[in-house]
């Protein structure tokens, strides 16, 4: 007798979570008999995606926005019912600021992942220097590189834009996203668009200047609803708690632990942290990679050693909320960015009530501050208090912050994200080939092929429908 299939999720993070949901989905369209459970370590679901409400404010302790143009994250907030919550940023006239000598200096206008496509607002900003804005302008004239390889992002940049483009500008924005090191991270692996753009077009600004040809010979039928950040009415934890209410097919146990999974040729058997084991024919690893390395020891050591060579970063996040009144100068802009080279512990801070509306009451300014990133993650480490004190101080010198917030929030995020550096596609090719010598295993979530969270929810989505063509034999 066929014996029934059974899938087990470990990890509810975004991933995992977006894996049960479709599984779910997919389960009911076909008609099939599969048991899912899911299991989560700690005791709440939804990993990385948290949010606090208190004292009329929204607090993100984690992500606080998505890419709305990557379909994944809104798609599965229609398939949820809570499209309407979706919300864009707010029209504050300013966007982004970088810390250029202690001041804050718009980021041009025009600049396009990195690029400038727009020559008036780069040679009137005071970000760059003269001779940065014609190093950055001269990038026309650099010849493409005929090499195949990858190379660090970093020297992508230097290459193309500059010495100082890249320490005044792409950096800190590169940080952002990452908080690691770009003379590390994977041009392949990170923004492989840029070296795609730079081989079809010879050049950057080339590739842009054809795309905005392009656009403009063939506009979109219909101008985008939504900004390119967005996020929920309350908060980014909206989309977890949407997903958990709806996943009444679906056993989810928290504060569960597994150990450890034990493949066998047709059914795996995965240990728990009680001690308990249950058996699965499908077992979707939605943990991060170091855990995935000790979850498949037993599995496959080489595998397992593959997975814990992609490195993590541990960050902070410091939420305050301040009077208004008691920040001085206009309150202007969604956040600034900080370069390597102001040598300070912060490394951007959101202003979280200019970004998104209805997160913070009236009268209240609402600001995020990140610290710890590549080769400076020790401060994460700090009591609270210290954290707090270093914020505070670095909010004084570049602000003028002198009052102490209303209301603080430290969150810490230990060996949070993961960083594709240069070979990582290399290594997840040998990792793919090796996952797939244990039938029905797979890994998701943020550490492999992107880390926002349109990226690992369409990572859940792929593992649930590989998970469903193998039940039906497809
Ligand atoms: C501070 C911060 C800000 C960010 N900002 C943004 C942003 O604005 N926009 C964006 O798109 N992305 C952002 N990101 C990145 C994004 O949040 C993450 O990449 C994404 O949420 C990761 O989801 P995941 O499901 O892969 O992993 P996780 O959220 O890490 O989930 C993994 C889950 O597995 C569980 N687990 C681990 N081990 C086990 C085990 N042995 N047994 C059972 N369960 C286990 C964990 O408890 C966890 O719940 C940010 C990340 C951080 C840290």
């Amino acid at each position: 007798m066929h014996e029934r299939d059974d899938v087990v999720i470990v990890g509810g993070g975004i991933a995992g979570l977006a894996a049960a949901w479709r599984l779910q989905q997919l389960r009911e369209e076909h008609g099939i008999d599969v048991r899912i459970r899911l299991f989560e370590a700690s005791d709440r679901l939804g990993g990385k995606l948290q949010t606090e409400h208190t004292d009329g404010l929204v607090l993100e302790a984690g992500p606080d926005s998505f890419l709305s143009y990557k379909p994944a994250a809104i798609q599965l907030a229609r398939e949820l019912g809570i499209e309407d919550r979706v919300i864009g940023t707010r029209d504050t006239g300013h966007g982004t600021f970088i810390l250029r000598d202690g001041r804050l200096e718009p980021l041009p206008e025009g600049i396009t992942m990195m690029v400038p496509t727009k020559l008036g607002p780069l040679l009137r900003s005071r970000l760059l220097t003269t001779r940065g804005k014609l190093r950055m302008a001269a990038e026309y004239l650099v010849p493409p590189d005929e090499d195949d390889g990858d190379e660090p992002i970093g020297a992508f940049v230097r290459r193309r834009l500059g010495r100082e483009a890249f320490e005044h500008m792409a950096q800190p924005l590169l940080s952002g996203i990452f908080a690691g090191d770009a003379d590390q991270l994977s041009l392949n692996a990170t923004f492989p668009r840029l070296r795609d753009i730079e081989r079809q077009h010879g050049g950057l600004v080339r590739g842009m200047l054809a795309q905005r040809r392009e656009s403009a010979a063939n506009p979109p039928a219909s101008q985008p609803k939504l900004t390119p950040f967005a996020s929920f009415q309350d908060g980014m934890g909206s989309l977890p708690e949407a997903i958990a209410e709806r996943l009444s097919g679906v056993d989810v146990h928290t504060g569960t632990s597994v150990r450890a999974i034990v493949p066998g040729p047709d059914r795996h058997v995965i240990h728990l942290c009680d001690g308990e084991t249950v058996a699965a024919s499908h077992v979707l690893l939605a943990t991060p990679a170091y855990e995935s390395a000790d979850l498949l020891a037993l599995a496959d050591g080489e595998l397992s050693a593959l997975l814990r060579r992609i490195p993590y970063v541990s960050t902070a996040t410091v939420s305050l909320a301040f009077r208004e009144s008691d920040i001085p100068g206009d309150q202007v802009g969604r956040g600034f960015v900080i370069p390597h080279v102001e040598n300070r512990e912060l490394t951007a801070v959101t202003w979280s009530s200019n970004k998104f509306p209805g997160r913070a009451p009236q009268g209240v300014a609402l600001l995020r501050a990140f610290v710890g990133r590549a080769g400076r993650e020790a401060i994460v480490a700090s009591p609270d208090d210290d954290l707090l004190q270093v914020v505070r101080t670095e909010l004084r010198e570049i602000l003028g912050i002198e009052a102490a917030p209303e209301v603080h929030r430290v969150n810490r995020w230990w060996r949070a994200m993961p960083q594709y550096v240069v070979g990582h596609l290399e290594r997840l090719s040998i990792i793919d080939q090796r996952i797939g010598r244990l039938p029905g295993v797979q890994l998701l979530g943020a550490a492999y092929r992107g880390v926002g969270i349109p990226d690992c929810i369409e990572s859940g989505n792929l593992s649930a429908q590989t998970a469903l063509d193998r039940i039906l034999g497809t």
